[in-house]
């Protein structure tokens, strides 16, 4: 999107309520961040030598990504998949059965780098990377794009609208997505901003490794379940996007798996809920032409005057 970008005059201002198409009331997206191994050898080089850490992420895409494509092909629904370089690199098959089943691909790193602290140049390599990658392995050249861990930079959406990015779903800002302003890069103002957040990710419900994850955590999906489904309630009656993150590793084991497909159908049974993948939402948000919003970077001053 083009267009200047008004001056801010209140301080920051929070993102316009969504209309959503053909007459729904909310929106769900159901997202899966293929880390396999990628995320741990990033944060933990040495997990290398340790087969049983190992064999705990691989089940991702061994097992779980299998057995997610039949319970989205089940119910005829289209997912986001964001996959790590590294994980396409090593289970090309499994991420061209991901292309086959018509899910889209999007951005993840390449070795799921954590990016803070790191400079526009290093990120940029991570991005290129990754790019290089999922074009070469899948034939695919994605316009989605989640950080790892959530921890974008502030010079991530300029690095992502320079390569053509549409979408980021890395912010916790808003309950509806939102054009997200970017300076610095001519014939771009904008990218689309899917926002997400921590009670909406399977991570923080599931992920126990010895030495790794630190205490022990290994919730109830029935705990998760109640979670996730009042969240997905609450959110159709907000108007807003319900933008779920699981991964494979995770919530491809068998209770889970039929916790996750409980909310898919939740989701599906309302009909006036839109559930489409994150680019399909984008896509809806780039054609209302809205008012890009600025996010700025806090300043504190030596007095501790806020800016
Ligand atoms: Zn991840």
């Amino acid at each position: 999107m083009t267009g200047a970008i008004p001056e801010p005059t209140t301080g920051p201002v929070p993102a316009v309520p969504m209309v959503w198409p053909d007459g729904h009331r909310a929106a769900a997206s159901f997202s899966f961040d293929v880390d396999a191994e990628s995320a741990i050898l990033h944060a933990s080089p040495g997990s290398a030598s340790r087969p049983g850490v190992m064999s705990h992420q691989s089940y991702g895409p061994l097992v779980g990504v299998p057995r997610i494509l039949d319970i989205l092909d089940r119910h005829g629904v289209e997912a986001t998949f964001f996959v790590p370089g590294y994980t396409a690199e090593r289970y090309p098959g499994v991420v061209r059965d991901i292309v086959a089943a018509g899910h889209e691909i999007a951005h993840h790193g390449y070795l799921h780098e954590t990016l803070e602290g790191v400079s526009p140049q290093t990120e940029a390599s991570y991005l290129d990377r990754g790019l290089e990658v999922l074009e070469r392995v899948a034939g695919v050249r994605p316009v989605g794009y989640r950080a790892p861990m959530w921890e974008p930079t502030w010079a991530t959406p300029r690095l992502l609208a320079e390569r053509g990015f549409l979408h980021d779903s890395s912010l916790m800002d808003a309950d509806v997505p939102y054009e997200l302003a970017v300076s610095g890069v001519p014939e771009v103002a904008s990218i689309v901003e899917i926002p997400i957040h921590w009670a909406l990710d399977d991570w923080e419900q599931y992920f126990f490794l010895p030495g790794i994850s630190g205490d022990p955590l290994i919730e109830s999906p029935t705990k998760v379940h109640e979670l996730w489904s009042l969240e997905l309630e609450a959110m159709r009656d907000v108007g807003g996007c319900f933008a779920l993150t699981n991964h494979p590793f995770l919530s491809g084991r068998p209770s889970r798996a039929v916790v996750l497909e409980r909310i898919i159908t939740q989701a599906l049974a309302y009909g006036d809920v839109w559930v489409a993948p994150l680019g399909q939402i984008a896509g809806h948000v780039r054609s209302l032409d809205l008012t890009p919003r600025s996010m700025t970077r806090p300043v504190v001053d030596p007095s501790g005057t806020a800016g």
